[in-house]
């Protein structure tokens, strides 16, 4: 919508070996190719786990591909005794463009707090990483149609103490929680209801012109059978898409929406 640039971001979770991972990248590479893809008109951009990374880096590089990539998660911290963790300068190294945080999955199974989120959006700038900042609420809150002040208090709490320049280097995407990875897409009415709201949010806190330049990305369910629909919302920039990232024919065919 308006002059921002779309991005496709697939998370590919907890799948694919670095192998499976090189096979994947160059698959998508390969049919957006055939299909003549404008990369500076929609973004692509894949999440894989951290174990591939620098292989996918060795591909892009070589084959001098359009195609961004970035981390899952990252810690808080830059370096010590935190055994388990990656951090952001190891991210950066690996020519990282992207990292998601507070995924839904991370927030349910790693009991991470909006602090913590936050903590982490910062570690992210820090080390030149664009933040895919994850929020959106589960199903108790959407029958109670809390979603718009849910899902604001986790933009709130994640934009807290950072600076214009900062926010602009932000991706936003909401995530309702039950439609992530369980076929039940959003509709695209209540995709633009919660990405406009982001996007007003972001303008209440900054300004009009700062919301503006920021994308707002939907996830839950996109496939390539409706991310026209969702894309045809003026509020949504884009689609982080778990699953069907999986697919490099169907990915390709959702980063071709038009
Ligand atoms: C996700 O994990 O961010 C996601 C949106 O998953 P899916 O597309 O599988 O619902």
């Amino acid at each position: 919508a308006e002059n921002r640039t779309p991005l496709m971001a697939g998370n590919w979770k907890m799948n694919l070996d670095h192998q499976q991972a090189i096979s994947t990248v160059q698959k998508l590479a390969w049919t957006l190719k055939d299909a003549k893809h404008d990369y500076a008109a929609v973004e692509v951009a894949v999440l894989p786990p951290f174990t591939d990374l620098r292989s996918v880096q060795t591909l892009v590089d070589a084959d001098k591909l359009d195609i961004r990539y970035g981390g899952q998660d990252l810690s808080q911290h830059e370096s010590g005794a935190f055994t388990g963790e990656v951090s952001g300068p190891m991210l950066a190294k690996l020519g990282c463009t992207y990292v998601a945080v507070g995924h839904s999955e991370r927030r349910e199974h790693h009991n991470e707090s909006d602090e913590l989120v936050a903590a982490k959006v910062v570690a992210a700038l820090k080390n030149g990483l664009s933040p895919i900042l994850c929020v959106g609420e589960g199903l108790h809150v959407r029958k109670a149609g809390e979603q718009v002040p849910f899902t604001l208090a986790q933009v709130d709490a994640a934009l807290n103490g950072l600076s214009a320049e900062e926010v602009a280097k932000v991706v936003v995407a909401y995530e309702p929680v039950w439609a992530i990875g369980t076929g039940e897409v959003a509709t695209p009415q209540d995709a633009q209801e919660v990405c406009g709201a982001i996007r007003a949010r972001i303008a209440e806190l900054y300004d009009a012109e700062l919301a503006g330049a920021v994308r707002v990305l939907y996830g839950g369910s996109v496939k390539s059978g409706n991310v026209a629909q969702i894309m045809a919302q003026p509020d949504v920039d884009g689609a982080l898409v778990g699953g069907a990232s999986l697919d490099p024919e169907e990915f390709g065919r959702i980063v071709r929406y038009q």
